[in-house]
């Protein structure tokens, strides 16, 4: 009774929310229907298409499904290429439709409201890095762009995992956004922008870096060769979004 009770009454409060307000989906803008499920709509949530296997071991990038049955070592060009220092990243999809609307909802439209069912999702996707992991760690964001952000969307999904989460890292050099740069200035342009925070304990850990997209992968790279030079046993990545490389 209670149950239904209360699904009425979220019925009444989403109705009169939706004509008070007439708050729209900040993803799609189209008005919200349930505005008290959050600030993201029903639509937005099912559009999100999930990077599915084949993928490759490393990085997480799909890879054709060819390659899995013809080629043994089940790793994309990029990952043979060069050696990295996250063992393995894998990541909710391509940044890209729905899922790129969402997480630019909560980046830059400041809907922190949004980290949780996000973090819900990477945890799914996740599971298999998550199920070994002593802690995960946010990517940190320098001072200047967390003030004026107010928060780090890493830090937010990362409090949301199934796995404590501790600020290990501290960027110790404000770099112009990666976004902005060719793919092939990025490792430089991160390259000793992380240290560890004092007194962070990483010895033998298994660590999983959070972020919200991961292009190039360079931002991890330089966070994880941080943590395997303080001792951390594995280092592996999970980012809400991935931005796939298109080549075979
Ligand atoms: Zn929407
Ligand atoms: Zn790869």
């Amino acid at each position: 009774m209670n149950i239904v009770a209360s699904g009425f009454s979220r019925k009444i409060t989403d109705a009169l929310l939706a004509v008070l307000l007439a708050p729209s989906c900040a993803a799609c803008e189209q008005p919200l229907d349930a505005p008290s499920r959050g600030p993201i709509c029903i639509a937005c949530w099912n559009a999100i298409v999930p990077i599915t296997p084949p993928v490759c071991d490393a990085c997480g990038d799909p890879l054709p499904s060819w390659r899995t049955i013809s080629v043994a070592c089940n790793r994309c060009p990029r990952c043979r290429r060069r050696a990295r220092h996250v063992a393995r990243g894998r990541a909710i999809g391509a940044y890209d439709g729905a899922l790129r609307a969402i997480v630019h909802a909560l980046k830059y439209g400041g809907r922190r409201s949004v980290a949780k069912p996000l973090a819900a999702l990477l945890a799914q996707h996740g599971a298999e890095l998550l199920r070994d992991a002593s802690v995960v760690v946010p990517v940190p964001l320098h001072r200047s762009r967390r003030r004026a952000r107010g928060f780090n969307q890493a830090a937010e999904i990362a409090r949301h995992l199934p796995v404590p989460s501790a600020h290990m890292l501290r960027r110790v050099r404000a770099t112009p956004s990666q976004t902005d740069l060719p793919a092939a200035q990025r490792h430089a342009n991160v390259r000793d922008a992380f240290a560890l925070r004092r007194g962070a304990r990483v010895q033998d850990s298994v660590v999983v870096l959070v972020d919200d997209v991961s292009t190039t992968g360079a931002t991890l790279d330089a966070c994880a060769r941080v943590l395997r030079a303080a001792g951390a046993r594995e280092v592996h990545a999970l980012t809400l979004a991935r931005v796939v490389s298109r080549s075979p």
